[in-house]
């Protein structure tokens, strides 16, 4: 029994001093605070100053397993999702082998149930090996488990391709996750094309890279009947062209990531590879558009696009001294700038996205209902978790405490995950997840939240 909490469930419509009862892994009841005896022998978890919300699931992560396990396993993405306050979590189908055949999926789930910390949603692959020209077997992947489908990291470049996947996707009744990017726009660049771009002396990514791929494939999703979701939008005009889908009756939801509603990419001039991602970090309008398309409903959730790297692979050892995190690099010189555009993409972010959301919430950009909604809500219905994203009684008892006035600063040498890759370091937050509880399990506490 959870007693005393501030509940915020959108869905229930509830928002108040709660106890909340779990029995069998299952929400049994949720009662006003104090209303209900604790039941004969139960676990209780005192609550008083703790938000008890529906678990939190990230629509998109990257776990690197099967394939390279020195960056993560699915055993320590879990667990660091789980320390993050997640209690699912989307997982990409970018692995070594990629997942595009249920005995890959069958392995995901199989390592999954070993880590006993947040569930894993398999992402089955669009197009075998990520290819993109031979469709994977839509209907045996939904059936072995596949929540979404995506060939996240890579774009469909093929139209017939795509139209024949929205019509897979809408035939199995499976979300499409899109990784919207000319890559002829991207050429090799490595941060935003701008005044940074320019001061670094570093070849540029143009807002078109996302606006015109975007563009192209709302137009195909247009009466496809195909669930089409759009991962990381990162520009005002990717929203406005959401905007304009949705009048015309296409059924689009689209995702943003911490890192994109809370960095410009002045932040790629102080970390360098630790702030390099696809699509990367933007300018500061596009950080307020992204802010506020997440109050008003544009985007409709917020993924963390966890990606882990090692430091090999993000050339730490030919760029760490240029970009130490305190000051704005300067203009890099020639070797220094090809470390830069082909260091991996990708940031981590599973153990710092709730305190980031929270830190909006403090700015007064969303309040704790909308914060709820964009974290648990709207990906429960993307993924298919029939009854979740509630607490609703008989909804499985995947539950968030979270204590929203926790001061902590980022540290990622305390990390769960197996990677450093973040541009959060050291940076002070207020809010972070007490309790993560899977199936009315507890699989993550905090360090001194009362339990009695
Ligand atoms: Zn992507």
């Amino acid at each position: 029994m959870l007693r005393g909490g501030r509940v915020i469930d959108p869905i229930a419509r509830i928002d108040g001093l709660y106890d909340v009862v779990v029995i069998d892994g299952r929400i049994d009841a949720v009662e006003r605070a104090g209303s209900i005896a604790s039941p004969e022998g139960a676990t209780t978890i005192e609550c008083a100053g703790l938000w008890i919300v529906p678990g939190l699931i990230d629509p998109h992560v990257h776990l690197r397993d099967p394939g390279f396990p020195q960056k993560e396993t699915i055993i320590s993405g879990l667990r660091a999702a789980a320390a993050g306050g997640y209690t699912a979590v989307a997982a990409m189908a970018n692995t070594y082998p990629v997942n595009d055949t249920p005995a890959i999926t069958r392995y995901m789930l199989e390592r999954a149930r070993a880590a006993h910390a947040a569930r894993l949603l398999p992402v089955a692959a669009v197009t075998i090996g990520l290819g993109g020209r031979e469709l994977t077997d839509f209907a045996a992947m939904a059936e072995t488990g596949a929540a979404l489908f995506s060939d996240d990291g890579i774009p469909i470049d093929d139209e017939a391709i795509l139209a024949r996947a929205f019509a897979e996707a809408a035939r199995v009744g499976r979300g499409i996750s899109l990784h919207e990017e000319d890559r002829a726009l991207t050429g090799h660049g490595a941060c935003n094309a701008g005044a940074v771009a320019q001061r670094l002396v570093v070849a540029g990514i143009p807002i078109a890279a996302e606006a015109r791929r975007m563009r192209r494939d709302l137009a195909i999703a247009v009466g496809s009947g195909a669930p089409v979701h759009l991962a990381h939008v990162s520009t005002a005009a990717g929203l406005d062209l959401v905007r304009a889908a949705r009048a015309r009756g296409a059924i689009v939801t689209c995702e943003a990531t911490p890192h994109h509603f809370m960095l410009d990419d002045q932040a790629f001039a102080r970390f360098g590879p630790d702030a390099k991602m696809a699509p990367p970090l933007r300018s500061a309008d596009d950080v307020e558009a992204i802010r506020a398309a997440l109050a008003d409903g544009t985007i409709d959730m917020i993924a963390t696009d966890h990606a882990p790297h090692d430091p090999i692979a993000k050339h730490r050892d030919r760029l760490g001294a240029h970009f130490a995190g305190e000051d704005e690099a300067g203009p890099l010189g020639p070797g220094e700038a090809d470390a830069l555009a082909t260091a991996a993409n990708g940031v981590v972010g599973l153990e710092t996205a709730l305190g980031l959301a929270i830190d909006l919430m403090h700015r007064g950009v969303i309040d704790a209902s909308r914060m709820v909604t964009l974290m648990a809500a709207a990906p429960a219905r993307l993924l298919r978790r029939d009854g979740q994203g509630t607490l609703s009684p008989g909804a499985h008892a995947d539950i968030t405490v979270i204590d929203p006035h926790r001061a902590w600063t980022v540290e990622p040498a305390k990390f769960l995950s197996l990677s450093r890759n973040t541009p959060f370091r050291g940076m002070s937050l207020k809010g972070r997840a007490a309790f993560t509880i899977v199936a009315g399990e507890v699989v993550y506490s905090l360090a001194g939240a009362g339990e009695s």
